[in-house]
């Protein structure tokens, strides 16, 4: 394994081992801690749908609002997904040697961004000015 060449910032130091092993544990306990909450989301969403379907003893406001929960849960479950891909993603460019630079410029991300975010594909520039977009 030369994981030691991974990219960082030119003021940086190379990535040590132990840096590499923290942001691959940080990178599994997040897989496994979304993974759980993606489980909890779908079993929550299939007890509301089922409730909604014979929601007739409900009067029009509980009908109201557990659609609105329904939605918020889709939503939280959509982003737990999209966390979970990225979370996939970065563990697999650990792997390969790809890890920490930017999907956008090119650039390498930097060390203590990912140190941060080890999760992050996008440099600090890049995500400013996605934000901005
Ligand atoms: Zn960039």
């Amino acid at each position: 394994m030369s994981n030691s060449t991974l990219a960082v910032r030119p003021d940086e130091q190379p990535w040590t081992a132990e840096e590499i092993e923290q942001v691959r544990a940080e990178l599994l306990g997040g897989i496994e801690r979304l993974a759980a909450e993606l489980k909890t989301s779908a079993v929550e969403l299939q007890e509301m749908l089922a409730a909604g379907v014979d929601g007739a003893g409900n009067d029009q406001a509980d009908i109201g609002s557990t659609s609105l929960e329904r939605d918020a849960e889709m939503s939280l479950a959509a982003n737990q997904r999209v966390l979970l891909e990225q979370s996939q993603k970065a563990l697999e460019r650990l792997d390969d040697g790809s890890y920490g630079v930017c999907e956008n410029c090119d650039q390498p991300i930097g060390k203590l961004r990912l140190m941060a975010f080890p999760r992050a594909t996008l440099c600090m520039a890049c995500k400013q000015k996605e934000e901005r977009r």
